[in-house]
């Protein structure tokens, strides 16, 4: 048993609002002004999260590879979405990026649904059709994709990780990478408050935070962590390369 995609391109053309219920749920109760991470678009308008490093990815392959119109068309449908207000620097420090339309607009249907960014797609692209990874501490579950809905699982295959990188290769890889990646973004936001090198904002009436938002200098999230001198931008850069190549993640899978 092998997943083998038909290049239908559904996973690239309903990009937005895409989310399983349950995380739509959560999102609306504890994302919108609650916890120190700030939603800043709304879960109808919400398509998949782009990180930090792969924002970087994104701007520098489209810089070497498009005209000056096609870079600043595409960068302008790339907007934060993911945010926390820094109250001792009021600065805004972006976490998440994600892309502002209902169809990917980097997927290219004339030429057979393929990614125009293939070499540096996000990691929630690479992970298709896991929806949610194995590290997760939450069930393993798949989104819309037919080549997937031919397979046939039980839980004993979901819970065998060899099993399921010999069905699924990079995509098994690139799941509990987002996994790892997301839970290193928690606990690094804890670390930075405990250190008071971060005074998030939290439980503030939504509409003044966003206020505030709107007017404050935003920052990568990544990039802060520099200039507080949390990490040096080697140390960024380390990371940034094991999360290129799954290394996290096979390491904790125990494939390394
Ligand atoms: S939905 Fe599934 S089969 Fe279709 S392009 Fe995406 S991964 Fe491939
Ligand atoms: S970045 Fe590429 S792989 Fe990801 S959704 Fe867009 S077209 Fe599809």
């Amino acid at each position: 048993m092998k997943f083998d995609c038909i290049k239908c391109g559904e996973c690239c053309m309903h990009i937005r609002g895409n989310l399983p219920e349950e995380e739509k749920a959560e999102f609306q109760a504890l994302a919108f002004g609650k916890l120190p991470i700030i939603q800043v678009i709304s879960v109808r308008d919400m398509s998949f999260p782009i990180w930090n490093f792969e924002y970087k990815q994104i701007q520098d392959f489209l810089e070497k590879n498009m005209n000056k119109k096609d870079y600043e068309h595409y960068m302008s449908m790339i907007k934060p979405a993911r945010i926390i207000f820094d109250l001792n620097s009021n600065k805004t420090l972006i976490v998440a990026h994600c892309i502002m339309s209902d169809e990917c607009v980097f997927l290219d249907k004339k030429s057979n649904n393929s990614c125009k960014i293939y070499d540096v797609r996000p990691l929630v692209c690479k992970q298709f059709p896991f929806q949610s990874g194995p590290l997760a501490g939450q069930k393993v579950y798949f989104g819309n994709c037919p080549a997937n809905d031919k397979l046939e699982f039980n839980d004993a295959i979901l819970q065998d990780k060899e099993k399921m990188l010999d069905i699924y290769g990079e995509s098994y890889l690139a799941a509990a990478q987002k996994d790892i990646y997301m839970d290193w973004v928690n606990r690094t936001v804890m670390d930075l408050f405990q250190a008071k090198k971060l005074r998030p904002a939290m439980n503030y009436p939504y509409p003044f935070l966003m206020k505030r938002y709107e007017m404050s200098e935003k920052i990568l999230f990544t990039d802060f962590l520099v200039d507080v001198g949390f990490m040096t931008a080697e140390e960024v850069e380390k990371q940034f390369a094991g999360i290129k190549n799954n290394k996290d993640a096979k390491k904790e899978l125990g494939f390394e």
